[in-house]
């Protein structure tokens, strides 16, 4: 279907002959799932018995997919995406902390990237994953609100704190902050800290962004509880749409408790309750500031048809839309090129602790056939329009 993502010239503008090919390569083999789940056992491999890998890694899929190393080598993306209208979001990697003091460092770490991003008008929001601030065990705790003990109410209250003043920066700085959704175990705490961060710091303008699984079969009745509870009249609501991304985790761990599943049957029943949220939106958006995180161009040609509906403008301070860099990129420049506001999430940081979030990618684009499909599809177009092929 043509639309105003079909435009690949605008899409791949910044992408060099040599990124288009590698981009070409990247998204064939990773349409393989059996090449895909050998490699990834490989590079694990390889990796745990450290082998000289990582320049390999660094060179094909990382740079695909990652913007460096550090903050300072991520300038040159941030840069070039801005001339392109398009924002960025450093996203810290923050896989498999566990103790207290990786927690503390996980948290000046957020600190120091607002720290760094303030001022910066290239990168509007800063991002958080909960559980690097906390034990995950915790957050499964107070999320089936169990009793703690006195030595893990310590710890709860660290956590708190953690989130308060990761919050507290953002608000200084004026930096708007996501926070990540998680699965369902840990999501009531996530949820719980997040509201009580919008009702402190969400009063004149957004900056606390919680983010809704649309996956879920409940986040309908969720997002209802939210707006209709008196204790939140004053917030003005930061809300991240995003259909979800531990579909298969979830699914497996009902099943393994003999539970019904929380997600939705279908990628259909998905997709309609994405909708309805999107519908919850606009039907409250004097009270919502809105960013719809999603490579699914109906759901961004739906939210932009809203907007002409409700008579918005393209750049409408209140309604952003976010894709994962590496990704979609037909949609984020064309939507950029057209004046909506835009961003991409730009995970920086070791390869090692980048390779859990590239597995995922690299799973995700092989097991959602449409995605890969599209991706690649687009970079042939662009390879035969450049007279490549
Ligand atoms: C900027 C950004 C931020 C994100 N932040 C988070 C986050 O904080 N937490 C998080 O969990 N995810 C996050 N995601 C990932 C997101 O949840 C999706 O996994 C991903 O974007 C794919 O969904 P889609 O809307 O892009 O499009 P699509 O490709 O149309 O949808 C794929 C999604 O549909 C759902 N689905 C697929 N098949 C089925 C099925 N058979 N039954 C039911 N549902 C199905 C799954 O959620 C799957 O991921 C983020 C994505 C982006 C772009």
């Amino acid at each position: 279907m043509n639309n105003i993502f079909s435009d690949t010239k605008e899409a791949f503008s910044l992408k060099t002959d040599f990124e288009l090919k590698r981009a070409y390569v990247l998204f064939k083999i990773i349409g393989n799932s059996t090449f895909v789940k050998l490699t990834t056992s490989l590079t694990k491999f390889a990796l745990k018995f450290h082998f000289p890998v990582t320049p390999i890694i660094k060179l094909s899929v990382f740079d695909h997919f990652c913007g460096g190393v550090s903050e300072e080598d991520c300038v040159p993306v941030i840069n070039k995406m801005f001339n392109k209208n398009v924002h960025s979001v450093l996203d810290f990697s923050t896989e498999g902390f566990d103790s207290e003091k990786e927690f503390d460092d996980c948290l000046r770490k957020k600190i120091s990237i607002i720290e760094f991003v303030k001022n910066k008008k290239e990168i509007p929001f800063a991002v958080f994953k909960p559980t690097c601030l906390g034990r995950t065990d915790l957050f499964k705790k107070v999320s089936k609100h169990e009793k703690l003990n006195d030595s893990e109410k310590a710890l709860w209250d660290k956590v708190i704190n953690r989130f308060d003043l990761v919050c507290s920066k953002a608000f200084k700085e004026n930096i708007k902050i996501l926070i990540d959704a998680e699965e369902v175990e840990v999501q009531n705490a996530i949820d719980d800290l997040a509201i009580k961060m919008m009702r402190k710091y969400n009063v004149d303008t957004p900056i606390v962004y919680n983010t809704v699984q649309m996956y879920r079969k409940d986040r309908l009745v969720y997002l209802d509880e939210m707006i209709s509870n008196k204790s939140n009249n004053d917030v003005i609501f930061g809300l991240k749409l995003v259909r979800g991304a531990y579909m298969e985790k979830e699914r497996n761990l009902a099943s393994s408790m003999n539970i019904e599943s929380p997600i939705c049957e279908s990628k259909q029943d998905t997709d309609n309750n994405f909708n309805s949220g999107l519908d919850f939106v606009f039907k409250n958006l004097k009270r919502i500031s809105f960013v719809c995180a999603s490579h699914n161009e109906d759901s961004i040609l739906k939210v932009m048809e809203m907007m002409k509906t409700y008579k918005l403008n393209t750049n409408d301070n209140n309604i952003w839309f976010g894709q994962l860099y590496g990704m979609s990129d037909n949609i984020s420049f064309n939507l950029a090129s057209n004046n909506y506001n835009t961003f991409k999430i730009l995970p920086f940081g070791s390869v090692k602790n980048l390779m859990p979030y590239l597995i995922r990618r690299a799973e995700e684009n092989t097991s959602v056939q449409g995605q890969t499909g599209r991706e690649l599809q687009l970079i042939i177009k662009e390879r035969k329009r450049r007279s490549l092929l």
